[in-house]
Order: structure tokens, then C-alpha cells, then sequence
């Protein structure tokens, strides 16, 4: 499969407002934690694959903030993560973006959803939709939505019900645009991807019944407004990339290119996280960390000042490139 040529971006529906960032820069990357915490040897990895790539790529690398979910949020750790990133000589090229100061964004996208009669509301309870189907998905994902309140011509409507939530009407996203059922992409790392939302998710939460916007509604309106033409996160968020295209599609926004870097593993086999014993960057030592992030991307260990390491590092980026990558990076789970 030809990944240069699987993704042609849709063209825009209505004119979006100019964002902040906008540039002529052809590439623009991003780095988008959640401030739950601190950021960690794993997190790291994904900021410093992202800058790389950006950098490699003689692009922008902007940071966004990710604080939608708030209860989750801790005070200060955004801070925190903006001055570990600056201790690791990572700077964002434009304005950090809140996704906390985003609301009004995030309802125009909702109100043309509904308006194009491509999202309705949802009066179901947490418990009858697991009651209905009780696989459950990955982060950022809930139980599979069998599609109990969808309009007619899909379906029955709320029946009676107060709304809670509001969803996304994938059939009918697909019937205005055309789409497969399979939803397909190439991410630069993994290869081909394929997803059928409608079967393997359904209809998914664009704002939750606590009036919190959902994730994916966030990081698809905050691409396109900032200009990301290219996103490098870890392979624990591969699996929302279909929802994102389809939003995309949805919305009329282009798509960007995909890479998935590869996850950092705790000593259980599980993802790196803060539950099961990942620990705050040093920031007494940087380079140590970064030389540990390297090592899971392939690249080479550095004894210069940080900034002359990430300089060597853009250039064995270039001549690696990202197929050369470990499926899963030994060197660093071996560091931990
Ligand atoms: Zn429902």
C-alpha cells in the first residue's frame, strides 16, 4: 500500500477562523499532553519523536494543552509539563493552546454536526449502553453504543428520554460523504490501518452527559485550527485515529498524517503510567532522560549539552527514519 497517497485531505465546508498559528510552513507537528501529571520517561518519548519529526522536517512544533476532561486535570502540572519541555530544550513554536479556553470553538463544531443532521442526543445511562454491550475499549473509549437513540430515518430517537449526551450519527456521516464502512489510513510506523467505527465503537460521545467535551470533538477542531499536518503521539492513541477521520470527514477538515510511536513499558508488560510506577522526569538531569527516550526511538546516547543532542538527534532522525523503529523499545524498559 502507497501510505503517500492514502489520506487525501477533504476540502473545507465554510471558511475556518484564522488560527493563531497559522503558518506557510508546509509542516506543522504537535505535542498534546493531558496534565494529569507530571510528564514521564514514556510521555517524553512521544514530545521527543514529535519535535524530532518537526524538526527533521524543517517544521513547527507547536504544544496544546489538553485539559478538556477537568476533573482528571491536577493544578499545576501544565506548568509543570511546559517547564520539563523547556529543561529538555523543547519549545513550542507558537502560542500554547488550552483546550480549557476552547469551549466555543468545540459548540460551533457540535452546532454544524446538528444542523447537517450528523450528531443528535443521547438520553441512554452509562449503564444501559454496557448493559447493551460490554466490551470495553481502550482510553478515550466507552462501551460499544448499539445506537438506541438515534433519529429517524436511522432510528427511534430519544423515545421519551431526556438528553444526556450528545453523538455522532456515523451513518449518516458516511451517506453525506460517501464513505467506506472501513475507515483507512497509513500511519508512518505500523503500515496500514483500518477501522469500522460504526461496528467495533459506534456512534461515539462528541459531549459527555456531564457537559464536558469529548476528546475526540477536541482534538480534531484544535488539528485543524492550529494547522497540524502532521501527528507523532504514542501507539496507546493509534486506536482513535478512525474516529478522528471520520470527524474530519464530518466536519469537512483535512487530515493529517499519522505516526504512532512506540509505547514504553512499565515491568508488568502494561503501558508506562503513573498507576503502575512511571516516576516524574528528573529535572536535575535532563540528558539522562533524554538519552533514555532516544534509545526507545533507535537513536544513539549523547554526552554534549542538550541542545547540541537534540541537533545530532534531527540529523540520525533524518537518516533512520521512523520504519527502523522497535516494535516495542527494549533499551528504555531495560533503563527504568
Ligand atoms: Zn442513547
Amino acid at each position: 500500500m502507497d501510505c503517500s497517497s492514502s489520506i487525501a485531505p477533504a476540502p473545507a465546508l465554510a471558511p475556518t477562523p484564522e488560527p493563531a498559528c497559522a503558518s506557510a510552513t508546509a509542516y506543522v507537528g504537535r505535542f498534546a499532553p493531558s496534565p494529569t501529571g507530571p510528564l514521564h520517561s514514556g510521555s517524553l518519548v512521544a514530545a521527543l519523536a514529535s519535535w524530532l519529526d518537526a524538526k527533521a522536517n524543517g517544521g513547527q512544533w507547536l504544544v496544546r494543552i489538553e485539559d478538556v476532561d477537568t476533573p482528571r486535570c491536577i493544578p499545576g502540572a501544565a506548568e509543570l509539563i511546559l517547564q520539563q519541555l523547556a529543561q529538555c530544550a523543547m519549545h513550542s513554536d507558537g502560542p500554547v493552546l488550552r483546550q480549557s479556553e476552547r469551549s466555543a470553538q468545540y459548540q460551533a463544531a457540535l452546532d454544524a454536526l446538528i444542523t447537517q443532521g450528523m450528531a443528535y442526543p443521547c438520553g441512554c445511562s452509562r449503564k444501559e449502553i454496557e448493559a447493551a454491550q460490554s466490551k470495553q475499549l481502550a482510553r478515550h473509549s466507552a462501551a460499544i453504543y448499539p445506537g438506541t437513540c438515534r433519529p429517524s430515518p436511522y432510528g427511534k430517537g430519544l423515545q421519551g428520554k431526556a438528553a444526556r449526551a450528545w453523538r455522532l450519527n456515523i451513518q449518516a456521516v458516511s451517506d453525506q460523504h460517501h464513505l467506506l464502512a472501513k475507515t483507512e489510513w497509513c500511519d508512518a510506523r505500523l503500515g496500514p490501518q483500518q477501522e469500522n467505527v460504526a461496528t467495533e465503537i459506534g456512534d461515539f460521545v462528541l459531549r459527555r452527559a456531564d457537559g464536558l467535551w469529548a476528546y475526540q470533538l477536541a482534538v480534531v477542531v484544535d488539528d485543524a485550527w492550529q494547522g497540524i499536518t502532521h501527528v507523532v503521539r504514542g501507539a496507546d492513541l493509534c486506536d482513535n485515529t478512525a474516529r478522528q477521520i471520520l470527524l474530519q470527514r464530518a466536519l469537512g477538515l483535512p487530515t493529517p498524517h499519522y505516526c504512532h510511536t512506540p509505547l514504553v513499558l512499565a515491568a508488568d508488560g502494561e503501558k508506562l503510567s503513573k498507576q503502575n510506577g512511571a516516576q516524574a522526569l528528573d529535572l536535575a538531569h535532563p540528558l539522562r532522560a533524554l538519552n533514555a527516550a532516544a534509545a526507545h526511538l533507535g537513536l544513539s546516547a549523547k554526552t554534549c549539552p542538550v541542545p547540541q543532542a537534540l541537533l545530532q538527534w534531527t540529523a540520525q532522525w533524518v537518516a533512520l527514519g521512523s520504519s527502523q523503529w522497535p516494535a516495542h523499545g527494549s533499551a528504555l524498559r531495560q533503563a527504568l
